[in-house]
This record gives C-alpha cells, structure tokens and sequence, in this order.
C-alpha cells in the first residue's frame, strides 16, 4: 500500500510516500522560512503564494525520489486543517487534481493526527498510549485507546510551546523559528531566574505559558531600565527549564494516572534536545512504558507524518469526497468522532 501524502498547513511544501503506513519511501520539506524571516513570523499571503510555486516542483522531486509514477499510488491524502486556510486550500486542490484526474482515493487528514502519528515511523503503536503534543501551535496531552481515537485530558490555556520558544527568541533579538536557537544557547547556561512552574501543583493536566513569556520579558526590560547587562544564556536556560519542568511532570503523572504503554512526543519542540533529555531520565526507570520521540526531521511539519496517520484511516476505509474543504478550525474530537463512525 503506497499513500502519497500532502502537507500544506503553515510555511513548508511538503509531500512524500509512505509504503504500508509505517516505512518512508521519500520524503521532500520545501521550507519557506528565509521568506518569512525579515518579518520575524509566517506572512500568510507569502506562504500560500509559495505553495502554488512549490507545489508541482515537490510533487515531481517525490515521485522521482521514489522512482515510482501516479500508476503506483493507492491514495492521496492531505492535511484538511487546522492551519492557515490560504495555505491549506492549495494543499486540498492539489490533492483532489490528483485524486481527479488519477482516479485514486482521497483522504483528509488533522494536521495534530499527523504529528502524533510521525511516531508511528519510528515503532508500532501500543494502546493506551498518551501523546504530548508540542507544536507552533498546540500544547496538549492526549489520550489515545486506539487508533484513530484521541481525547484531550489537557491543552495550554494560552500560548503554546513553541509559539513562546517563538516570542521570547524574538525578545531576545533571535531570528524566526526560535526554538532552535533558544536551545542552543540554554546548553550553555543555567537555571539563574527560576522563573514560576505554571500550574505545576494544580490538579489539572493543563498548561499555561503566557506568564512565563511575560516573566522573561519584565525581567530584560527591568535590567535595561537599571543598565544591567544580562547573560542570554542564563535567561534562555531558565525560560527552557520552566517550560520542561511543568512538560515533562505534568506528563509523566498523566502516564501514571492513565497506566499507559508508550508515551510519544509531537511537534516542532519534540525537536528540543533538553526536552528530550529530560524526558529520557525521567522515563528511563520505567519498564511497562516506552517513551517515543520522532526524529528531529518528522518532528517540526513534514508529509511523511501525514501519510503516516492517513494510512490507518485508509485502511479503516475512510474517504473523503471531492468536495473535501480546508478547514482552518478543525478540531481533533471531531475528526476523531468522524472517524470512529462506521467506514464508507
Ligand atoms: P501546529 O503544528 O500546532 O499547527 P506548526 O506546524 O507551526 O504548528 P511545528 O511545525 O510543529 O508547528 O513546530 C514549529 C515550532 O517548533 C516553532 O514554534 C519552533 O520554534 C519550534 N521548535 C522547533 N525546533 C525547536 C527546538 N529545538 N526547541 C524548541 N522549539 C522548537
Ligand atoms: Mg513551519
Ligand atoms: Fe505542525
């Protein structure tokens, strides 16, 4: 079963193909990011604008990659939503020219699916598993029992992960994405500021970050004012401590409490090598639970992950129709009860 898959939800033209759900067989990221960082964020017009230049370009680079042709293909899936509706729509209009003109099965795909299932590249899913979902925008801990089901026990009540790795970088005067460049420098500090561990002790698996971007700020302006110079290191080490202190505690009791088999980290932060240390130690004692972490290139937005997670769907025989629409908005409770209705 070979599934060509499209992902086109923010700022990287992506497709690849994924044989029987699970092995890569290309795999192509056209990213975008030298257009949007002289604005120090994602321009929506310019990143559709550079869909519709990309788009044939990646398709071609695909196939050829995988020197296989459209004949090969048993379906074409595509990320629906959410994400920029400008972005999606080209993705979606791709997908169902090709699903058109080639007579092939048409699948739509969540975008958050997409990222817990880049895991499913690495090893096979055991249920009940619990994924902690860290991206651009989203940071939640979901409840999966099975394929295709996904439960939200808890989700950020403000900013998201990676959207304040983006705002405390921009801070600091780091070019766009910043996560990456935040990491780089917490290596080489250390936990000076101890800034708060939000909703570290409440009882909910929820998580809030926009305080501790403010905490960073206020401390940088108040240093200014005074003259003070501060160390960017130990600022960005005490922003990365406080955000994976509050990530990796919160998950692991959310393990414990749900007595799952695998923990699997998403998202662009999954990519976040003191995230992943720190989840590393804290896990390792643990012999009835795995920990899972895609590799730092099926961490942050990719195709592969979509076909990944549309294979299941297409086995379970889910379709959609031609009429298929980018949804910006879409939410994963309601893709998930979509695709628990009896198969068309
Ligand atoms: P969403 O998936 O929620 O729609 P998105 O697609 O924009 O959002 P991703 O592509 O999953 O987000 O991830 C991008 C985010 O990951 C950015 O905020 C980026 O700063 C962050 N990120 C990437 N690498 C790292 C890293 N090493 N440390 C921290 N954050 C990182
Ligand atoms: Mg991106
Ligand atoms: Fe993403």
């Amino acid at each position: 079963q070979f599934i060509l898959a499209i992902e086109t939800s923010c700022d990287e033209t992506a497709m690849s193909i994924i044989k029987n759900g699970c092995e890569v067989v290309s795999n192509v990221v056209a990213s975008q990011i030298d257009s949007h960082k002289r604005f120090g964020g994602v321009v929506p017009e310019i990143a559709s604008r550079h869909h519709i230049e990309q788009i044939t370009i990646v398709l071609e680079e695909t196939l050829q990659k995988a020197n296989m042709d459209m004949n090969a293909i048993d379906a074409i899936a595509v990320t629906e939503g959410p994400g920029l509706v400008g972005a999606l729509l080209i993705g979606v209009a791709a997908a169902k020219s090709l699903a058109f003109a080639h007579q092939k099965p048409l699948i739509g795909v969540h975008h958050i699916a997409g990222h817990i299932y880049a895991n499913r590249l690495v090893e096979e899913f055991q249920f009940p598993l619990l994924s902690l979902v860290v991206s651009g925008g989203h940071t939640e801990i979901i409840l999966m029992r099975d394929h295709g089901e996904f439960e939200v026990i808890g989700e950020t009540r403000d900013d998201a992960a990676g959207e304040a790795y983006d705002k405390v970088a921009k801070t600091l005067g780091l070019p766009y994405p910043g996560g990456p460049h935040i990491d780089r420098l917490a290596q080489e500090g250390e936990d000076q500021f101890q800034f708060t561990r939000a909703l570290l002790h409440e009882d909910s698996y929820d998580f809030s970050f926009s305080g501790l971007k403010t905490a960073v700020m206020n401390t940088l302006h108040n240093a200014k004012q005074k003259g003070q110079e501060l160390s960017d290191v130990n600022l960005a080490a005490s922003f990365q401590a406080s955000v994976i202190d509050v990530l990796v505690e919160k998950t692991y009791r959310a393990a414990k409490e749900y007595g799952v088999k695998q923990l699997i980290v998403a998202g662009g932060v999954a990519a976040n090598k003191g995230l992943r240390k720190a989840l590393e130690e804290k896990f390792s004692a643990e012999k009835d639970l795995e920990l899972l972490i895609p590799p730092f290139h099926l961490c942050t937005d990719n195709a592969a992950m979509i076909g990944a997670a549309a294979s299941i769907a297409y086995e379970q025989g889910h379709r959609a129709k031609l009429d298929l629409n980018a949804n910006p908005s879409l939410s994963l409770e309601k893709y998930a009860k979509r695709s628990k209705k009896t198969p068309v």
